[in-house]
């Protein structure tokens, strides 16, 4: 039987737990797991996206059947260049729905093939987003438990006072 191959793709500037725990829940139902990192310079990330790979790689360290690469252009098109049958996506509240339907809509649109598939994280993750790590790292805030160690370290680096 052929390998089921789900793709989760993100900015991950940076990865955080709420990403940690999507990822773990696919493993799951997947036997293989891509984290597809979006090189978009026009969002101007906190880290370039080899760093993220790195923190996403080093956050996952010991992990089985994960492979994190970059990728540019249609997300679609890159789903089946590796072989991929599902996108995985993240929910944590309403908030999330309208703009995650939409994308799923025009991915259905553009590919028949590739299913979109919603996770939610468990809830102590469900009001966390990389850019609310950034903001509180930023002020000096402590992110521990928020993110994987290697993240913290990064953040501390980065700001000189988390
Ligand atoms: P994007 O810019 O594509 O939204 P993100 O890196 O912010 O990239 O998020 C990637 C995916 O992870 C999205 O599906 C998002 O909904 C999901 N996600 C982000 N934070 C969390 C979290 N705390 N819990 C669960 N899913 C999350």
């Amino acid at each position: 039987m052929s390998e089921r191959i789900a793709i989760c793709p993100g900015t991950f500037d940076p990865i955080t737990n709420g990403h940690v725990d999507i990822i773990q829940r696919s493993l799951r139902i997947f036997d293989r797991v891509v984290v597809a990192v979006l090189v978009n310079p026009q969002k101007r990330p906190l880290f370039e996206s080899q760093r993220r790979i790195e923190l996403i790689r080093a956050s996952l360290q010991g992990v089985e059947r994960v492979e994190v690469e970059s990728f540019q252009g249609l997300l679609v098109d890159y789903v089946k260049e590796r072989g991929g049958s599902a996108i995985i996506r993240g929910l944590r509240a309403v908030s999330d729905f309208e703009y995650e339907l939409q994308m799923a809509l025009m991915n259905r649109r553009l590919s028949q093939e590739v299913e979109t598939v919603f996770m939610m994280p468990s809830e102590e993750y469900s009001f966390l987003s990389s850019t609310m790590i950034k903001e509180i790292a930023s002020f000096g805030g402590s992110v521990r438990g928020l993110v994987p160690e290697p993240v913290e370290r990064a953040l501390r680096e980065v700001f000189h006072n988390v």
